[in-house]
């Protein structure tokens, strides 16, 4: 690794708070979610944000998400578990410029990170985290690529693997599961049966349960695109922000982001408005925003062909929907038609084979800019969490 001049070159963690009822957790043992029996809520690690550190460490720093290491939670650097994922591109809408008539919107493209998605930005914290703290065997449900992502840091990381995956996945994201070595569970149902079957065997078995947000560290590991795109806009954020929305991480992590960046004084309070896109078939936070309500409801309408946006009832809804609403954002669902045809046209106009979570950003965003939600000389950040290569069974050509 480069040597930077910086103050710090290690970890600030300090410990863990809960955002709901405040309880600290210490950061140097195993978490789960908030110990307060009430409470159970996502925890969010806390950082030594006061020591002025500089932007300026970050330029000698290489190109991935571990150049921000003083605020992700691995201690000794020998643990970091690492493939080099991070530092994605931000690409400009380039030939679908009809549509982006006195906008500037932007791709920040994801796709090319280790096993195809940001996932492994998540998965990569959690891993090293948990094998700082002397995981033997970790267990994860999954809707496709957070799996296959922690099955291959987890072989990287020397640690047993078992994944619980929806049948009803593209063959591709079970296939790499097992190529890596994990043991895979298909189970007739959702993430969130997926889930209940993960914490039961578990339980019983002593493994470590890397669940969305029921686990600290893959929320620190995918706010590192908030740091990413703060770096990238020359630290003057976007006026907009869509991200296509399942369990959250990335949402709640990107605002956490912008949170610890301010205190840094590395940006201004200046922030983003933050929107959640989900699929028709699960859109339980979009209700839940409609209707002024601070929780959501558990909506499961089967299967999309954005797998990754079928979660029925995402834990961490309270901080999605205190996210959505503090940004001043929005929420909105895009059916799967809609999904397929833009995958295509971005395919073909743009050249870049999307996710279909990725690519409903796009109807989305020409749903927000025809109701002038997205007002002229608006800058706009699209994030395309995956590749569409892994979904080819999903799309008919
Ligand atoms: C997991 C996943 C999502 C949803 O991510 P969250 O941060 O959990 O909301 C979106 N797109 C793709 C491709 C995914 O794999
Ligand atoms: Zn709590």
């Amino acid at each position: 690794m480069a040597t930077t001049t910086g103050l710090a070159e290690v970890s600030l963690i300090t410990n863990l708070k809960c955002p709901e009822c405040g309880t600290i957790h210490q950061a140097n043992v195993i978490n789960t979610v908030c110990t307060n029996p009430d409470c159970r809520s996502t925890l969010f690690a806390q950082y030594d944000l006061g020591t002025g550190i500089d932007k300026e460490i970050l330029k000698k720093r290489p190109a991935d998400m571990w150049r921000y290491r003083e605020f992700l939670p691995v201690v000794d650097p020998k643990n970091i578990v690492t493939s080099g994922e991070g530092f994605t591109p931000v690409i400009p809408v380039q030939n679908l410029k009809d549509f982006i008539i006195g906008n500037q919107v932007f791709w920040k493209d994801e796709s090319g990170n280790p096993t195809g998605s940001f996932k492994a930005r998540g998965i990569s914290a959690a891993v090293s985290k948990a094998k700082e703290l002397g995981v033997k065997v970790m267990a994860i449900p999954t809707a496709g690529n957070a799996g296959g992502a922690m099955a291959a840091y987890a072989a990287r990381a020397g640690i047993k693997a078992v994944v619980y995956m929806p049948k009803l996945t593209p063959q591709v994201f079970k296939d790499e599961c097992r190529l890596y070595g994990a043991d895979l569970v298909e189970i007739d149902g959702s993430i969130s049966d997926c889930g209940k079957l993960v914490n039961e065997h578990s339980l019983q078995n002593g493994w470590f349960q890397l669940s969305t947000l029921k686990e600290p560290y893959r929320l620190e590991g995918k706010k590192t695109m908030g740091y990413e795109i703060a770096e990238q806009f020359n630290w003057e954020l976007p006026d907009v922000i869509l991200y296509p929305t399942g369990g959250g991480t990335g949402l709640i992590g990107i605002w956490k982001a912008f949170d610890e960046m301010e205190q840094l004084g590395w940006i201004g309070s200046k922030r983003p408005r933050m929107v959640t896109v989900q699929s028709e078939s699960c859109d339980g936070i979009v209700r839940a925003f409609k209707a002024g309500k601070t929780e959501s409801e558990f909506v499961d309408g089967g299967f999309t062909i954005a797998n990754g946006l079928r979660v029925p009832k995402p834990y961490a809804d309270k901080q999605i929907l205190k996210v959505l609403r503090e940004s001043n954002g929005n929420a909105l669902t895009i059916s799967d038609a809609e999904m397929s045809a833009a995958l295509k046209e971005i395919a073909r106009k743009e050249g870049m084979l999307m996710a279909p979570e990725g690519a409903a950003l796009w109807p989305a965003y020409k749903k927000l800019k025809a109701d002038n939600w997205i007002r002229p000389g608006e800058r706009v950040l699209l994030i395309n969490t995956g590749s569409g290569y892994k979904y080819l069974e999903n799309i008919v050509i």
